[in-house]
């Protein structure tokens, strides 16, 4: 099966707030085994629903997983809401809908993760380092946020601006 294609910026579907998933139909489970496909083919560690045009509050996670196959451990989160937020951290991050951009964004350090998964188990994992940096990176793009809303007005343009070139390139 064909893999579904990830939106990409300046995509408006991105800037849309999510609605909660109500109930795990099976269309929901289709949906997190395709972003999981998705994650790993990219490849990235992280892809919120909205990546692949879905506006509902899931994404799945993996920072750990090697190329080699054998240690992939992917994580669907369902409702994520993030506590207990303390210190700050900055890191170089990217992220698939946002082609050929990296940038050094401040989150908060360590936090607390709460959801469920797919089977309506509740999920609390406590996160520091690249994984809260992921897990808050993927809970923005469910509120319509990208890094790039996190940096400087100045990079953000100079983003913009390139990549406005590129899809014009693109296009030619
Ligand atoms: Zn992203």
């Amino acid at each position: 099966m064909a893999l579904r294609e990830v939106v990409q910026f300046p995509d408006p579907r991105l800037k849309q707030v999510s609605e909660p998933i109500t109930e795990v139909t099976d269309e929901i489970r289709e949906l997190a085994r395709d972003m999981i496909d998705v994650m790993y083919d990219e490849p990235g560690i992280g892809l919120a629903a909205p990546q692949v045009g879905a506006s509902v509050r899931m994404f799945v996670i993996d920072t750990d997983w090697t190329d080699d196959g054998n240690d992939r451990n992917p994580t669907v989160v369902i409702n994520p809401v993030i506590s207990d937020r303390e210190g700050r951290i900055t890191w170089e991050e990217g992220c698939l809908s946002v082609p050929d951009y990296q940038a050094t964004v401040e989150r908060d350090a360590t936090i607390t993760l709460r959801g469920t998964d797919l089977d309506g188990n509740p999920i609390e994992e406590h996160a520091e380092g690249l994984r809260a940096v992921c897990i808050q990176h993927e809970c923005d793009h469910l509120d319509g946020i990208l890094f790039i809303d996190r940096i400087s007005r100045l990079k953000r343009s100079l983003y913009v601006k390139k990549r406005k070139k590129q899809l014009a390139a693109e296009q030619a």
